[in-house]
C-alpha cells in the first residue's frame, strides 16, 4: 500500500526561525520566543525607525546557522519517515525583503540537507502558496496554512498560536499538538505513530 503523504512545515515546527537570535543580536536583548505573540517578531520588537537597518542586518545573515532544532524533531521525523511519505513544504520569500530572499531558499535547503539527511531533497517544496499541494496529513504552526481539503490537519504549538480557541480548531477540524512547542513532537508522535 502506498504510504500516506505528509506535508511538513519547517519554521517553528522543525526549528525556531533565526529571527529571534537576529533580533537579540541586533538590539542587544535576551528575548525568548514566548515573550512574543505576533508571528512577525521583528515587527513587534524592532522600533520602526530601525527597521531598514534591521533588514540589512538580516540580509547578510544565515538565519539557519545557529537555529534551534525543536526537541524530538530529528528523532520523531526519522520515525515518521519510515511510515509516511514526507514532503517539506515551507515558505522562503520574506515579504519585507523579496529581493534578498534567495538566500533564505539556499540557507534553508542547506540546513535541511545537513540536519535531516534522511529526507529526500526531491520532496522539498519551497513556496508561499502552500495550498497548491494536497496530501493526507499536514503539520504547520500557522492555522491559515492548514488546508481544508487535507484530512488530518495538525497545528504545531507555537508562541503565536496560543490564543486560538479549541472551539475554532474543532470547527475547522484541526488537531492541536498540545499547547507547548517544547512537547509538540511528543504529541505528534502520539497522534501519528500510535
Ligand atoms: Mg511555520
Amino acid at each position: 500500500m502506498a504510504k500516506k503523504k505528509l506535508l511538513l512545515d519547517v519554521d517553528e515546527v522543525i526549528c525556531s526561525s533565526g529571527f529571534l537570535s537576529a533580533v537579540n543580536d541586533f538590539l542587544g536583548t535576551n528575548y525568548e520566543i514566548d515573550d512574543f505573540s505576533d508571528y512577525y517578531i521583528d515587527k513587534e520588537a524592532i522600533p520602526k525607525k530601525q527597521i531598514e537597518k534591521f533588514k540589512d542586518f538580516v540580509n547578510n545573515r544565515n538565519l539557519y546557522e545557529n537555529t534551534y532544532i525543536l526537541p524530538g524533531a530529528i528523532e520523531i521525523i526519522k520515525k515518521l519517515n519510515e511510515v509516511y511519505d514526507i514532503y517539506i513544504c515551507s515558505a522562503c520569500v520574506n515579504d519585507l525583503n523579496v529581493e534578498g530572499s534567495g538566500k533564505i531558499f539556499m540557507d534553508k535547503y542547506n540546513f535541511l540537507i545537513k540536519n535531516f539527511s534522511f529526507l529526500n531533497p526531491e520532496h522539498f517544496i519551497f513556496t508561499n502558496i502552500k495550498n497548491l499541494f494536497k496530501a493526507d496529513i499536514q503539520i504547520d504552526d500557522r492555522l491559515s496554512n492548514l488546508d481544508n481539503e487535507i484530512e488530518i490537519k495538525i497545528l504545531f504549538p507555537s508562541y503565536h498560536n496560543k490564543n486560538i480557541s479549541d472551539d475554532e480548531l474543532k470547527q475547522k477540524g484541526v488537531i492541536r499538538a498540545g499547547y507547548d512547542w517544547k512537547n509538540g513532537w511528543d504529541e505528534i508522535e502520539k497522534i501519528l505513530l500510535k
